[in-house]
């Protein structure tokens, strides 16, 4: 198939300084967890983007000297020259496909603690490190330091030459590198002429991209990446005034503008929180003051709004990293012809969170991701079937449907059961309650791809028991049957059943996607989950007239949403919404109409009003198995070679693990998996003393 005329517009080359991208699709530096800790993995994975047609394909961050060092943080590095080597790996990765690399230069300044090289933090003045609150401050850069630091980023543009860079990004965003910090009024307390004025505020960043062009610019495009609002209204900057005037001053100074918002929690904004191309009002000003291509993020999935996008002026380059982590593919399916292949980034933040957590990226839609190299998984291809066996695999969540998908794929027969009335577990049901409705992609992304096969069968309605599977005759049989939310209250804060929390006195999350809900009144949200769907339920309730109270044994609600960039616009959403937070309460018991908590702060018991939703954890529906099991030799005497679980039937998890159990689940049949072995490759660095 050919592409679709309406979308030839992407596929333009356009020129930046003296290099050309191929086409429009430019893969914006984006953290993975890997860099220089997992450099084999990392440049499988960028690889893998060029292979899928990403004109530009961008490093993360990567540290360009000793005096900002993000440990823990495992982004890339380059120091000295010994650093040069796996970057080098990386631009030939991407160079075998026609794409060009670009490195983001990038100093954090008093954001990091420099906790491995133990240098003290510099920025424009002094200031307490922001990063995990660490105890010590940075010092105010005297003028040396800044002839110093200026040299430093010039002598890595030089490097990242040699490395075999096409485009050098001179990264002024997210409140987090030297030059933004010099910009803002808030960091800058400067009384010299790099402080005070907008124009002394932005003079370092001019210097940088002055000396950057100076020193590569003859053979590299030198991008200014530039965050033109920090969305915290007269504190910071705005886009309509000196996010503005600053961009104006400098204009025409880089080979291509890179705009977003600031800080990170704003630029990667989940889909509960902002849709597809949010980011065009904040930069739709920027090509009308430059002649120099404009690129912006937006988790573009769509081509017909990254068209849109380019047609109505707002950019030249259609910037993403979520979409291509989603789908590495995404502009080969494009260009195709099959748009509807594209597997859409839902907005989630997983891939964030890994990377928050220093360990290499997960993703929710593509399960293959950071598994190019160590497993070998690619995002697109899989093994053909090495058997006719016939796979049954019983439930359609996110787990059975991406088992069923890559089965499929593979050749093999395969049956799908599924006991309610519409396929896709969990994501289906989630998808209904606020914010939530990008869930949904994970089921339509799967089904889609398997309504061409005829090996493929799904049916509804239909809820196996262990005879019904052994009847069924498949040769494997596949356990994706999901969790349950449990009501006695056990979890995190409660090892024991809470007195009084059972099922005829709370509804939990099950419930309420059931369709039950309190009576009239007050309702306690008790949330020991600490993820989501504490906050979703009070968002829902409160909307449907309940009086809400959020209750959490954490210090703040929402608590793990930290590493998804969300707590923050959780915990405004829920305090606009009127509900009431309190934080360090634990549930002790119930009686009637009231919930005795526990105030751990007072370790005084307070009493609260209303019906209980209780969000604490959840317990594997693995009956079915069980019963199987108690069958002893039947499954073997009925034809069933094996019988396995996956997904939240085996450890209730997030919808990211889900999927990838499924997709293990797919690409292992019929292959021989020795538990006893490490089941992928391992990074192994080159020791002296050893
Ligand atoms: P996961 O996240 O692991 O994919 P979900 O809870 O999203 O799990 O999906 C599990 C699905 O399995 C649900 O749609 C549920 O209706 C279905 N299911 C559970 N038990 C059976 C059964 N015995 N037969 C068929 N389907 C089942
Ligand atoms: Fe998108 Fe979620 Fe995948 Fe990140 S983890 S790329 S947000 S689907």
């Amino acid at each position: 198939m050919t592409r679709d005329p309406r979308y030839d517009i992407l596929f333009e080359p356009i020129k930046i300084g003296p290099v050309t991208a191929p086409n429009r699709f430019y893969q914006v530096p984006h953290c993975n967890g890997m860099g220089r800790v997992f450099p084999d993995s990392m440049i499988a994975m960028r690889g893998m983007k060029a292979a899928g047609g990403w004109g530009i394909v961008c490093t993360e961050q990567c540290d360009f000297h000793h005096t900002a060092d993000i440990t823990p943080y495992t982004e890339t590095r380059m120091w000295d020259d010994a650093d040069i080597g796996y970057l080098a790996g990386m631009c030939n990765a991407v160079h075998e496909h026609g794409s060009l690399a670009g490195v983001e230069l990038v100093h954090n300044g008093h954001t990091v603690g420099n906790l491995y090289s133990r240098e003290i933090p510099i920025g424009p003045s002094h200031r307490p490190v922001e990063a995990n609150h660490y105890p010590g401050q940075a010092r105010a850069m005297d003028k040396q330091d800044i002839r110093d630091y200026r040299r430093w980023h010039r002598d890595a543009a030089l490097r990242s030459k040699k490395a075999g860079f096409d485009l050098v990004i001179v990264y002024h965003g997210h409140d987090g590198t030297v030059p933004s910090h010099f910009l803002s009024k808030r960091q800058n307390q400067r009384t010299d002429e790099y402080g005070e004025s907008l124009e002394n505020r932005l003079r370092l960043y001019r210097e940088l991209l002055e000396e950057t062009k100076d020193a590569v610019g003859d053979t590299m495009g030198v991008i200014a990446r530039f965050a033109v609002d920090e969305m915290m209204g007269s504190d910071g900057l705005e886009w309509e005034n000196e996010g503005r005037e600053a961009l104006e001053m400098i204009a025409e100074l880089p080979d291509m503008w890179d705009v977003n918002v600031s800080d990170w929690s704003n630029d990667s904004m989940t889909s509960r929180f902002a849709p597809e191309g949010y980011q065009e009002d904040y930069v739709r000003f920027v090509k009308q003051v430059t002649s120099k291509p404009v690129s912006t993020v937006g988790r573009y999935t769509s081509p017909d709004a990254m068209v849109t996008a380019i047609k109505q002026g707002v950019v030249d380059l259609i910037g993403a990293a979520r979409p291509s982590i989603a789908d590495p593919f995404l502009p080969r399916k494009i260009e195709e012809g099959r748009p509807e292949d594209i597997r859409e980034c839902i907005g989630c933040n997983i891939c964030v969170a890994w990377d928050m957590l220093s360990a290499p990226i997960r993703c929710t839609q593509n399960p293959t991701m950071s598994e190019e190299w160590r497993k070998g998984w690619h995002p697109e291809q899989i093994a053909q079937k090495t058997s006719e066996s016939h796979i049954l695999v019983v439930g359609s969540g996110p787990a059975g449907l991406e088992a069923a998908h890559q089965l499929g794929k593979r050749g093999y027969q395969v049956t799908l059961a599924e006991a309610r009335g519409e396929p896709g577990g969990r994501v289906s049901r989630e998808s209904r309650l606020p914010g939530l409705a990008a869930w949904a992609r994970v089921r339509d992304y799967r089904l889609g791809q398997m309504r061409e096969m005829v090996n493929v069968e799904t049916y509804l309605d239909s809820e196996l028991t262990a005879e019904q599977v052994l009847e069924f005759g498949a040769d494997h049989v596949c356990l994706a049957t999901g969790a349950t939310w449990q009501h006695d209250g056990v979890g995190r804060a409660n090892r024991y059943p809470v007195p009084g929390m059972d099922r005829n006195t709370i509804l939990t999350p099950d419930d309420i996607m059931d369709g039950k809900r309190p009576a009239k009144g007050p309702v306690i949200v008790f949330d020991d989950d600490h993820y989501y769907l504490g906050g979703v339920m009070a968002e829902l309730l409160v909307s449907e007239g309940h009086d809400v109270t959020i209750i959490t044994p954490e210090t703040m609600v929402a608590a793990w949403t930290r590493y998804t960039l969300e707590q923050g616009h959780i915990e405004k959403r829920l305090k606009q919404a009127g509900i009431t937070i309190l934080t360090r309460r634990n549930m002790l018991r119930i009686s009637g109409s009231e919930a005795v908590v526990l105030n751990t702060l007072t370790d005084q018991e307070e009493t609260l009003q209303g019906a209980v939703v209780s969000v604490t954890m959840r317990l594997p529906n693995d009956g079915l198995y069980n019963d199987l099991m108690a069958l002893g030799e039947g499954p073997l005497k009925a034809g069933i070679k094996s019988i396995k679980r996956i997904g939240d039937c085996l450890g209730p998890a997030m919808i990211a693990s889900a999927t990838y159990e499924g997709h293990r689940y797919a690409r292992e049949l019929d292959t021989n998996v020795d538990i006893d072995v490490v089941p992928f490759k391992r990074e192994h660095h080159k020791l002296e003393l050893a």
